[in-house]
């Protein structure tokens, strides 16, 4: 590992050179180039698409790519190579990579209320390109060694996107500091104003993206607020910019395109993609490796890129994983099982061949030592179905084993395989529109709409605060089963 870190440091250093801000116009010590920049985002940009998956809509991919070109050809850098994607991704966010690629996710395409907020999104992240942020993210990060991290075995990941680090996708989570939030707010209501779009979209903008809980980590996406700090000020701050902005046009000359802008979101998947595996009530089902797991009641499940986590809420300790085993070695099951445990430090305490719901499995009980944890019991099925294994495991620290080895043997027993017919039924939840009534409240749209989301989440998904009313007659958005 050392030695990866220092030849980092050497190429790091063999970039250095000294450039002129294409934003302040003064000297900074910068370790690219612009040409160097370019080529950072080319090489990862393939990779972005790959992991993340890029939204297969030609229509929005054409329209998002319309407003942002448009965005960039009013910045200070109208010649990058500028590329606009909309990434299949359910978490809340934008990114920009070096040289002008620029994504924004269909969880934030669902989030936002009119073609202004999105040109504000993409005003926004261009200003990281045009002002050098990502360029200097991403020298700050080569500098520390950025993909040093090595991830653990299959414990609930402390560090969550360490395996996307390892990644080029590493690159789009870089933190930008609270200064460099701040400009680039600013920059892109102005790029935002110079075209045409009304400036307080990016108002609206950073007071939605304020309700998002940061604590929301989906498919291995960080949301917004972990990759854009949120002072409390920066609504304060870019106020000025937009009443600023607005002033210099009579207010019917600003464009928002609120209806517009939710034509195009009509119909847009939202939360998990059934491609990677859905959560529905407590099971997870996963249409195309056809399985399903059925997960204790009132636990909260994660469908991240790496693994499925469940956890009973508000406990730490406590936590079923599942995840494929990658090249598993050994000539049994139970080999196979004994020796990736001993690889993570864990000895088996007992254990056993068995069938579950048909497919060749192997229980057994280990016990470890787990950093800031002590000693813990892991109870795991290795589970062996259509060419894959499995490995689906209950953690837990010693003492409190017995509380939950019945919870833990449920689970691992609700491994089951789905038919084709099944499995065809597993479709995506999609945005929709209704009418508030009058007496409703968030909680009756959530119930009458088919409860898919919080209603909590629905106030925010509809730029309210989670404690408003919804107001009778406006149309809001919902989410709702495919037919
Ligand atoms: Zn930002």
């Amino acid at each position: 590992m050392t030695s990866s870190i220092s030849a980092s440091a050497l190429a790091v250093l063999a970039l250095s050179a000294c450039a002129t801000n294409p934003v302040t116009g003064g000297r900074e010590f910068t370790l690219m180039s612009e040409a160097q920049e370019i080529q950072m985002g080319q090489q990862s940009d393939p990779e972005v698409r790959a992991q993340m998956g890029v939204y297969p809509d030609q229509a929005l991919q054409q329209y998002v790519e319309g407003v942002g070109m448009r965005l960039a050809k009013a910045s200070q850098r109208p010649d990058l190579p500028w590329h606009f994607s909309v990434v299949d991704v359910p978490a809340v966010n934008a990114f920009a990579l070096p040289g002008g690629y620029i994504y924004i996710t269909r969880g934030l395409m669902a989030h936002l209320d009119s073609e202004a907020e999105m040109a504000s999104v993409l005003g926004h992240e261009i200003g990281h390109v045009t002002a050098r942020h990502s360029a200097r993210a991403y020298t700050r990060a080569a500098s520390v060694g950025i993909g040093a991290a090595v991830t653990s075995v299959f414990f609930p990941s402390a560090e969550p996107y360490a395996a996307a680090a390892q990644t080029g996708l590493g690159v789009v989570f870089l933190k930008y500091d609270r200064n460099q939030e701040v400009q680039s707010d600013r920059l892109g209501a102005e790029y935002v104003a110079k075209v045409g779009w009304a400036p307080s979209g990016m108002s609206g903008v950073l007071e939605t993206l304020g309700r998002i809980s940061a604590a929301a980590d989906r498919r291995g996406v960080p949301n917004w607020l972990s990759t854009h700090p949120m002072p409390e000020d920066r609504v304060v701050k870019v106020a000025e910019t937009v009443q600023t902005l607005e002033a210099t046009r009579a207010a019917s000359e600003w464009t928002v395109n609120r209806d517009p802008y939710w034509q195009r979101i009509n119909g847009l998947i939202f939360g998990d993609n059934p491609r990677e595996g859905v959560v529905r009530g407590r099971e997870f089902i996963h249409p195309e490796l056809r399985f399903r797991v059925r997960f204790p009641e009132g636990w909260t499940i994660e469908n991240g890129k790496q693994q499925v986590a469940a956890a009973p809420p508000g406990v730490s300790d406590v936590t079923i994983v599942l995840e494929l085993v990658p090249n598993p070695s050994g000539s049994t099951l139970e080999d196979v099982a004994v020796r990736s445990m001993e690889k993570a430090g864990f000895v088996r305490l007992r254990g056993e061949a068995t069938k579950l719901n048909g497919l060749p499995a192997y229980l057994g009980v280990y016990e470890g030592q787990i950093e800031n944890a002590g000693i813990v019991r892991v109870q795991a099925a290795y589970i062996s179905y259509e060419r894959q294994m499995y490995l689906l495991a209950g953690v837990v620290s010693r003492s409190r084993h017995l509380q939950y080895q019945q919870l833990f043997d449920d689970t691992l027993r609700s491994f089951a395989p789905i038919s084709t017919q099944d499995a065809a039924r597993i479709k995506p939840n999609r945005l929709a529109f209704t009418t508030v009534r009058s007496g409703d409240t968030w909680q009756g749209v959530a119930g009458r709409t088919g409860g898919l989301i919080p209603a909590t989440e629905l106030a925010v998904l509809n730029g309210f605060a989670a404690n408003s009313q919804p107001p009778v007659g406006q149309r809001i958005k919902i989410v709702i089963a495919s037919e």
